[in-house]
């Protein structure tokens, strides 16, 4: 037989967990432990609202009982994460006639009808979900009740049992919706997620002493700093105050009224209960509170809304304070949160062009050009080309496109729309409800009335943190990266037990790592050294050479343009690691495609087109990828190899000359078979000897292999025995294993992640089963052959927190990710070490 449904009145020793009753439920247990001024509240269990939800009601009398005759009571939902959402809160349950007379002669007609009519609304509306057209306007309880009775055909029900019973059928059917199952789940609740709710006594935040509700918290929402904010208004109820803009400010403020001016000993009251619930809740809260005739009631708290930078400085402070140990600060704060900190922003003072204005959807700004669609936000990212992808609106198969871009546009949706919820968790800035652009996808353009029209490629800039968007570049300034944020960053670099190093390949990059701590260079690809207008000459006459003397010549002024490179990375990072990787590219890269083009190689190299069109036929390639690049030129071409092995080594005695000893790490992309790591090996080796015999100088270094090819992985034992490391370039061994073009992918990627052929892109996230098998097997083959190998992942997976997880199983000494990503990595690795720990953290 099934058992009445039962609930809970919350006292200090009730039994009550939040897996079972939820969070609110629990905190509010909390307050009541600290001995608050909460009033008397009933908690109902995840089973006893599934029971509801299926028609099958608690005994209406003794929860009323709980209460005493004549209260007013409000539900509010309290499931077990605060951000699974849950229905609203309905206010004033109880409000009869008899009720609404016993009000006006305490309160006044005036407040007592408004009470009842907006209790009738939310009753019809909220409860009863009866057309909301019927009850706009001001109305009087008789006109309200009148309009219930023709809607419903009954009577407005005149007793608290029926509308209480009315209330908790209605919010434990609202939990079972699609809709609502939906948005939870997206916020990662599972499928059976349970709702709780509790049912607590009004305060009624109306009389004719002080009265009124309002909220406070004690940390500003953007910064995290210590600020007393919230607002006050009298005679309401609820949240009122947040949505009134004539509502009272909390502590003194020359901008209007507060609630200090009234009741001084109400705000070092409320200050008090902030103070303790800091140190006993652990965490920042925001109060909700009524007063009625002075007298002060905390209805509830939730953690206080922040920004991801307000997130770090409020985890910071507790941990400071001694409230949490580092730790728990490192633990409560999402890897991908760091993001939001880490972004540029729009240089005070520089004059904006605003082409229009949007929403504020994701903080941050960037420039770049207008792209209408993602495949063309990825085809210009796989080009380098920073982009903004503008559209109407985003949905789930632009998420690749929106991977790619600098920056999101729409011209629809808000705060929440799919283009700002993604935003925000790539932390890329975003402007959303740009309602004055018009676009037209067709002939690609887009304009503002009044202003000239932007097509595909006109470059725009957008402040994420404004919502502006601004026409043509501006200059940006970098994040302030101090405070909180480098203590959190000190805190994980103490915790993590992985090494997280930089893919940097200029000057910039190294010194922007530096600022974010790295372990080290762990990837630095010196074929975009070649790109500056001023080397391209050069590379390109050692390209055209036809013997080795003149071949030699241009690579002789490559050398020192090389060497003066290095020397400049060698002292960014001060003696830490630096793997330079030798060249990479097809040469065909570095040769005009146009005519315009070839005609100026032609008269730079004096020579006729015909000759340069020729040469540049001869080194075309049907598939470059698969064709002469990385070792293949070593091993063909090599005196390139030579010249690089010479500037690194140069460059490494410059530099330990002027500061701590540099031991540069070489490595070699691309291979496949150990023969080719051992020609390439005796020429770096007899070039270490010369340089080290014509200066005097001794110096050490280390040769290690880039593993692209599967075949590296599964010959990885005898690789390494001539290999000092190993690192798993995943870019092209994910191309290589699924025989999966890194450029042409985006075609049809979207496709493939819909109908569940792949999980995900695994350019975007390192697919565990497969090109993680040949990762393991390359690891433990390598290892076996030669124990002291290190081993480390430098594709641009190496900064995900899934691929760190996957790593420090694995084993690996270092992943190597860009500069941006160095902070969440950290972050992350920090989680994982903490995580192998035992926890004192009792999460709430
Ligand atoms: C790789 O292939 O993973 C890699 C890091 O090299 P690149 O992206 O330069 O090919
Ligand atoms: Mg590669």
């Amino acid at each position: 037989m099934l058992t009445t449904p039962d609930f809970t009145e919350i006292t200090a020793t009730a039994k009550l967990r939040t897996s079972t009753h939820g969070n609110r439920a629990k905190c509010l247990q909390r307050l009541v432990r600290l001995e608050l001024p909460v009033p008397r509240t009933v908690a109902l269990s995840f089973d006893t609202v599934r029971a509801i939800a299926a028609g099958r009601l608690p005994d209406m009398q003794s929860l009323i009982g709980v209460f005493g005759p004549g209260a007013l009571l409000s539900v509010r939902s309290s499931s077990q994460m605060s951000d699974w959402g849950g229905p609203g809160t309905i206010l004033n349950i109880g409000m009869t006639d008899a009720k609404a007379a016993e009000l006006a002669m305490t309160h006044g007609r005036d407040a007592a009808d408004a009470l009842y009519v907006s209790f009738i609304r939310s009753y019809a509306v909220d409860v009863l979900r009866l057309d909301a057209d019927g009850y706009e306007g001001p109305m009087t309880p008789r006109l309200a009740k009148a309009e219930f009775e023709t809607e419903t055909e009954d009577p407005f029900p005149q007793n608290t049992a029926e509308q209480l019973a009315e209330v908790l059928k209605s919010m434990a059917r609202a939990w079972e919706g699609t809709t609502a199952r939906l948005l939870r789940q997206a916020q990662g609740a599972p499928v059976d997620a349970g709702l709780g709710l509790v049912v607590q006594e009004m305060a009624l935040g109306i009389g004719q002493g002080v009265s009124g509700s309002g909220v406070v918290q004690f940390a500003a929402p953007d910064t995290g700093a210590p600020q007393v904010t919230g607002r006050w208004l009298p005679q309401a109820q609820g949240r009122a105050a947040l949505s009134e803009s004539d509502a009272h400010y909390i502590l003194n403020d020359p901008r209007g009224r507060s609630l200090q001016e009234v009741a001084p000993d109400t705000v070092s009251a409320l200050c008090a209960a902030g103070r303790l619930m800091r140190d006993r809740l652990r965490e920042e809260m925001q109060i909700e509170f009524t007063l009625m005739n002075g007298q002060l009631s905390i209805l509830d708290a939730v953690r206080c809304p922040r920004s991801g930078r307000a997130e770090v400085a409020i985890a910071v402070a507790l941990a400071e304070d001694g409230i949490i140990t580092r730790d728990e600060a490192l633990m409560r704060i999402p890897p991908f949160t760091l993001n939001q900190l880490l972004h540029r922003q729009v240089g005070p003072g520089v004059a904006r062009d605003v082409l229009t204005r949007g929403i504020a959807a994701a903080p941050g700004a960037a420039t770049g050009k207008i792209v209408f669609s993602a495949a063309t936000a990825q085809a210009m990212a796989a080009q380098g080309e920073a982009c903004i992808l503008v559209r109407r609106e985003t949905s789930p198969e632009d998420i690749r496109g929106m991977h790619a871009a600098q920056a999101i546009l729409t011209e629809r949706g808000g705060m929440t729309s799919h283009a700002a919820v993604i935003a925000r968790g790539l932390g890329l800035p975003c402007v959303t409800g740009a309602i004055r652009l018009q676009l037209d996808g067709r002939k690609k353009t887009l304009t503002v009335p009044g202003r000239r029209i932007f097509h595909e490629g006109d470059v725009i800039t957008l402040d994420g943190s404004t919502g502006d968007i601004l026409v043509g570049p501006v200059p940006l300034v970098e994040p302030a990266l101090g405070g909180a944020f480098a203590s959190l960053m000190d805190w994980a670099d103490a915790a993590r037990d992985i090494g997280i190093r930089a893919n940097a390949d200029t000057p910039e990059d190294a010194a922007m790592a530096q600022r974010f701590g790295v372990d080290g260079i762990g990837l630095c690809r010196t074929e975009h050294m070649f790109f500056d207008p001023a080397r391209l000459t050069v590379m390109r006459e050692m390209i055209f050479a036809e013997n080795p003397a003149d071949r030699a010549a241009a690579l002789d002024r490559l050398l020192p343009m090389q060497r003066a490179d290095f020397i400049e990375l060698f002292q960014i990072m001060q003696g830490q690691p630096v793997t330079i990787r030798l060249f990479d590219p097809p040469l065909h890269e570095f040769l005009p495609g146009d005519r315009d083009g070839i005609r100026a190689l032609a008269e730079a190299l004096d020579l006729p087109v015909s000759r340069v069109q020729s040469r540049i036929e001869s080194l075309q390639e049907f598939n470059p990828m698969l064709g002469l690049r990385g070792v293949r030129l070593g091993v063909t071409v090599p005196e390139i190899y030579e010249m690089q092995a010479r500037a690194i080594f140069e460059a490494t005695i410059k530099a330990s000359g002027k500061g701590a000893p540099v031991v540069p790490e070489i490595m070699i992309p691309l291979v496949s078979a150990r023969r080719e790591v051992e020609l390439v090996k005796a020429r770096i080796d007899v070039i270490a000897a010369e340089v080290k015999s014509r200066s005097g100088q001794e110096f050490t270094y280390r040769l290690g292999v880039m593993v692209e090819t599967p075949r590296a992985a599964l010959r990885a034992g005898e690789i390494a025995e001539h290999s000092a490391f190993l690192s798993f370039g995943t870019n092209d061994l994910t191309q290589m294993t699924y025989g999966l073009s890194r450029d042409d992918a985006g075609r049809f990627m979207s496709a493939y992640v819909q109908l569940g052929v792949f999980p995900e892109d695994p350019f975007q996230q390192l697919d565990i089963d497969g090109v993680g098998e040949l990762m393991l097997l390359g690891a433990e083959r390598g290892r076996r052959a030669r124990p002291e190998l290190m081993l480390s992942i430098c594709g641009e997976h190496a900064g995900h927190p899934a691929t760190i997880a996957f790593s420090r199983r694995a084993g690996f000494d270092y992943v190597s990710c860009s500069p941006f990503r160095v902070p969440v990595a950290k972050l992350a690795a920090a989680q994982l070490s903490i995580q192998d720990k035992i926890l004192p953290y009792d999460a709430h």
